[in-house]
């Protein structure tokens, strides 16, 4: 099949007027380009003709927690990170099984419906996965583990997910693993979490240095979240000496390759230590969730400054409106009006792609590349389209997800 349209935008490379994609059985983009050429080098191949919009490839939320998204509007925004924690807590100690996996289908139609192909998803419930229906886009199914209280639960939880995924490599997308926190996962359960991923080639993401609560329980032994923890039991000596990323980047837990969210409270200590230590750094910034939080600006030149890859995600529903990566775009823009458009596409496109290790396969339209299209209703001119693109604020009409229309 040939997909046309007024517009084709690769990504890596300029937008193509009268552009065009074809995609071979196997749900592969075969060729880019006009669409003169590209219809010469496939005669007979039927042509899908988009009309007056702009073709780009399918966007990336680099961090979702599906679980919560009938939290909506539950949780008003709270005086602390801990009181929310505190709060989204107790709704989630009223929610059944069956409420949470209505709540990740909910959240599968809300992400496509604006234009998401793939999605980072952390699971925060293992018992879910049995249960779990073939996801409907291509999905990363993080599992969420915390050794807070019970260190061997957490083991036999890890292995019990490993045999899992290995069932069920056909599911579009791949599996990964979240130590939730610093906060809430050991630097042990870190290093096994690294071992499993190296040995399975898996994705590992981690939260980390998101709040003034964590900032002030690391770096000054002190604060709300430091008493609710330590009343919780758990053990404080890694506290009181440096912030939470340089003590979890110096005892080993995370590094390069990680996909890091949030990194709202970095110092000047963790830029050095950045800098000193080589390797491709990622970070996922959640626009909508550090606005509801009101956490201090994200430090976006900086960490551009430093090498890091940015990468943009929704977070969940209990601390944002909506899974909408347009309005993620639209919120990084305000914040931040020094980036491009350009800038901006390439943080829900290509740079989670990177992060994921699927560079060429997501996120961009090339050869060889997944046929994971989204096309938007464009009319304008070819100058225009960056900021139509990022400026969209209606849902997405057409979509393909592996070569499929959906
Ligand atoms: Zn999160």
């Amino acid at each position: 099949m040939i997909v046309r349209a007024k517009f084709a935008l690769p990504i890596r490379t300029a937008p193509l007027e009268n552009g065009a994609v074809a995609v071979d059985d196997a749900g592969l983009i075969s060729a880019v380009g006009p669409f003169a050429e590209v219809a010469a080098a496939h005669p007979g191949v039927p042509v899908v003709d988009l009309g007056d919009q702009v073709l780009l490839p399918g966007l990336i939320n680099a961090h979702c927690h599906l679980d919560y998204t009938t939290l909506r509007d539950a949780i008003n925004p709270q005086k602390s990170f801990t009181r929310w924690i505190t709060r989204i807590n107790a709704l989630k100690r009223q929610m059944t099984d069956d409420d949470y996996l209505a709540a990740i289908a909910h959240g599968f139609r809300e992400l496509q419906q604006w234009g998401t192909t793939t999605v980072l998803n952390l699971e925060a419930f293992p018992e879910l996965l049995p249960r779990l229906p073939a996801p409907p886009i291509r999905t990363w199914w993080f599992l969420e583990l915390i050794d807070i209280r019970s260190r061997a639960a957490t083991e036999d939880l890890l292995a019990g997910a490993l045999s899992f995924f290995e069932k069920h490599e056909g599911w579009l997308g791949g599996f990964g693993l979240n130590p939730h926190a610093p906060y809430t996962a050991s630097p042990n359960l870190y290093q096994i979490c690294a071992e499993c991923a190296s040995h399975f080639g898996m994705p590992l993401t981690t939260h980390i240095a998101e709040s003034a609560d964590e900032e002030a329980m690391f770096h000054r032994g002190e604060g709300e979240m430091y008493e609710f923890f330590r009343e919780l039991g758990r053990p404080m000596d890694d506290c009181g000496q440096h912030s939470s990323f340089y003590t979890a980047v110096t005892r080993g837990m995370i590094g390069p390759g990680w996909l890091l969210a949030h990194a709202n409270e970095l110092s000047d200590e963790d830029f050095e230590l950045i800098a000193a230590t080589p390797g491709d750094w990622h970070v996922v910034h959640c626009p909508g969730s550090h606005a509801f939080f009101s956490h201090k600006p994200f430090a976006w030149q900086r960490l551009e400054r430093a090498g890091v890859t940015i990468s943009l995600g929704t977070d969940s529903l209990a601390s944002n409106g909506s899974l909408d990566l347009f309005t993620e775009m639209q919120l990084a823009r305000k914040a931040n009006p020094q980036l491009s458009c350009e800038t901006l596409l390439k943080t829900i496109t290509i740079n989670p792609a990177k992060a994921l290790r699927q560079a060429g396969k997501l996120g961009e339209l090339t050869p060889g590349a997944h046929a994971d299209l989204i096309a938007l209703p464009f009319d304008g001119n070819l100058n225009e389209i960056y900021d139509a693109i990022v400026e969209n604020r209606s849902p997405v009409p057409w979509m393909m997800l592996n070569g499929e229309v959906l």
